[in-house]
């Protein structure tokens, strides 16, 4: 039987689809935010070596992009923006995180197997984790604990976040942590797991903890047998906002009707522009929903375009070609000398970090005119070395 890796455990309390059915096909996705968050990972467990042996930020990219080739999966999207990104959270993580673990013996991205059957796990050290489906047995839920230790009769178990989406379960019942405690406690031989989510930020980590003891750690179990067998009775689709997150949407058949059910129902959709003619609540679920699922199959489509025009240098459109472009950007960092110039020019805007946009409206409110302002306003700036360049990687015409 196919099971969802930790990771998918909340995905797939609301829909079993995925893990019966024979015709899914997976869509790789990935954004900067995700991979920001694979550096910041990579980044995390080199901790775990010796100071001699801890390789840099920028080796770690270069050997990311090495192994997404070498697997044969989409190379990373890595632009200048990203790398700085996760460079600070890095760093922000050297100041914040690193300290807890000091002293501690403890093991980084340990993969695990759990068998809710007979109530017993297995670990995996120095296995990569990409590798699980390899090692894992069948049968078995399988999960990766960012940071692993045990101390008298409880494991700890801590999963670093990079930013923390909107509407995440409290750590109590988030279902990958409430899985990885368990795991941990049954392949340690422990009563009780304490469980971490450690949410970095450049200002500090935010962590939420709860601890497992003998009853919560038979509910898991019992949440895990469940979900078997709701595999087992192949329940129908389910859709809802958690499709967002679903890897085989694409091959959904829920998805396949939206799009019928939208070209057979163009008059009722012609109401969009509309709203006095929707015509109550039922039309307005029944109109939300299917444009979600049209819109996602609009996302899946653009992805493969994105992917296409790459191998293909471009997709020719009317006007010239519709591909990858790279745009330069700047951000505002201000230096103490930034800082000093802004407290002269624009008092009313200082904060320690500000973007261009809100320098505009400062100006605005200050009754200049950005358009005049704003390329000397920046040119000065440079000056001070408070402006960060980059590139930032987008699809559009060129
Ligand atoms: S797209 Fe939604 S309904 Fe379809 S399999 Fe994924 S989660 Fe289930």
């Amino acid at each position: 039987m196919k099971l969802p890796s930790a990771s998918k455990l909340d995905l797939a309390s609301h829909c079993v689809w995925p893990y019966w059915a024979h015709e899914t096909k997976s869509v790789y996705e990935t954004s900067p935010a995700s991979e920001v968050g694979k550096i910041v990972h990579a980044y995390a467990a080199e901790h775990a070596r010796i100071p001699a042996q801890r390789r840099t930020i920028a080796q770690l990219v270069d050997a990311m992009r090495t192994d997404a080739i070498k697997r044969n999966t989409t190379p990373l999207e890595l632009s200048d923006t990203t790398v700085s990104t996760a460079t600070e959270l890095c760093h922000a993580w050297d100041a914040h995180a690193a300290p807890s673990l000091a002293g501690k013996l403890w093991q980084p991205e340990s993969l695990m197997a759990y068998d809710p059957v007979t109530d017993s796990a297995e670990a995996f050290p120095g296995v990569d984790p990409q590798d699980g489906y390899k090692v894992c047995p069948t049968g078995a839920f399988r999960g990766t604990a960012d940071v692993l230790y045990a101390s008298h009769d409880t494991v700890t178990v801590v999963d670093w976040k990079c930013g923390r989406p909107e509407n995440v379960a409290p750590i109590a019942s988030h279902k990958q942590m409430r899985f990885l405690g368990l795991a941990a406690a049954r392949a340690w031989g422990l009563p009780n797991a304490r469980i971490i989510l450690a949410y970095v930020g450049l200002d500090g980590i935010t962590a939420e903890q709860h601890t497992l003891g003998t009853d919560d750690l038979h509910d898991v179990r019992n949440e895990l047998l469940e979900l078997q067998a709701r595999i087992d009775r192949r329940e129908a689709p389910t859709i809802g906002d958690h499709c967002r997150w679903c890897h085989v949407r694409a091959s959904c058949p829920t998805t396949r009707s939206a799009l019928q059910t939208m070209s057979a129902a163009t008059s009722q959709f012609a109401v969009v522009a509309d709203a006095r003619q929707i015509t109550g609540p039922d039309h307005a679920t029944w109109l939300l929903n299917t444009l979600k699922r049209v819109r996602l199959a609009a996302v899946d489509v653009e992805s493969a375009l994105k992917a296409w025009s790459d191998e293909h240098d471009g997709i020719p459109i009317s006007d010239g070609v519709w591909g990858r472009k790279e745009v330069a950007i700047e951000h505002v960092r201000l230096t103490p000398d930034g800082l000093t110039l802004l407290e002269a020019r624009l008092p009313a805007s200082i904060t320690t970090t500000v973007t261009k946009s809100s320098l505009e409206q400062a100006l605005r409110a200050d009754g200049r005119l950005p358009t005049v302002e704003m390329p000397h306003l920046m040119a000065q700036l440079r000056d001070t070395g408070s402006v960060m360049a980059s590139v930032q990687v987008r699809y559009e015409r060129r």
